[in-house]
């Protein structure tokens, strides 16, 4: 059975519709790359599918249970999780803190502002920077890091309640290209470690094409196009919608 099964999903804002009768399935264990020109309706796709907004009409099922009308929490606490970006009152913390807060919160105690996390879960927490590269900076205030560093943080923050399926909305955004590569090469490791899902946007062509296993493809809020790589790379309604005609993405870089 399919990790993630989503069937007729739709979503209008006033007239507009955002998403249009959408359906996908996303296996453990597989990296699911969302792509689509600006406006084609990824984000809103995202946002149903972590309980941020509701579905007109659709069928959003995680290991055959259903997640429509949960509140965003209820879905992290099913497994679903999302990269966020640190916010700006945690780069004061250090970085195994900013682990163990999130840990904190997968385990639903109350915590406050006052009161760092510090000796909670620790070793749990250095472990998680284990995974992605950053123990050796675990004791510096967030806000020295390079900016690379910080998304592995970020990625680590949304490991913290082991999730089945992760979310990332264009995680390399920003990134220099080789960095883009590494940031997707950790989450292709974490992937095959843990056998989590994870389904991505991302902009850049290289990054999806080098990495993801399988593409979905939304334009105007349809989706236009699902296959492996090789397959997405030479469709005709694809290269139509990013190119107009005549030319490929080896072209567009
Ligand atoms: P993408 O992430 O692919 O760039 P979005 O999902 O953000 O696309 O947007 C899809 C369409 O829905 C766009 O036309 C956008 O203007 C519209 N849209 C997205 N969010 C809202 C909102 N909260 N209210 C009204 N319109 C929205
Ligand atoms: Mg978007």
């Amino acid at each position: 059975m399919n990790l993630l099964c989503v069937q007729g999903l739709r979503k209008s804002f006033g007239g507009n519709l955002a998403v249009d009768d959408i359906s996908f399935d996303l296996a453990a264990g597989e990296l699911l790359a969302l792509i689509g020109p600006n406006g084609a309706g990824k984000s809103t796709t995202f946002n149903m599918l972590n309980g941020q907004l509701r579905p007109d009409i659709g069928q959003i099922t995680l290991a055959g249970k259903s997640l429509l009308g949960l509140h965003p929490r209820e879905v992290w606490q099913m497994g679903v999780s999302r990269t966020f970006q640190v916010a700006e009152t945690f780069y004061s913390l250090t970085v195994v803190e900013n682990v163990q807060m999130a840990m904190l919160s997968d385990d639903n105690h109350l915590f406050s502002m006052w009161q760092r996390a510090t000796h909670y879960r620790r070793t749990d927490a250095l472990a998680l920077l284990e995974q992605v590269g950053l123990v050796e900076q675990a004791e510096r205030p967030c806000s020295e890091l390079a900016y690379g560093d910080v998304k592995r943080l970020e990625l680590a923050i949304a490991m913290a309640n082991h999730p089945r399926l992760l979310l990332m909305d264009e995680p390399t955004a920003g990134m220099a290209p080789s960095e883009r590569n590494k940031l997707m090469a950790l989450t292709r490791e974490l992937v095959t470690q843990s056998g989590m899902a994870v389904l991505f946007t991302e902009h850049s062509m290289d990054v999806v094409f080098g990495f993801a296993d399988r593409i979905i493809v939304l334009a105007r809020g349809q989706l236009i196009a699902q296959g492996l790589p090789k397959d997405i790379r030479d469709h005709p309604r694809v290269k139509e919608v990013y190119f107009g005609s005549g030319k490929t993405f080896e072209q567009k870089k």
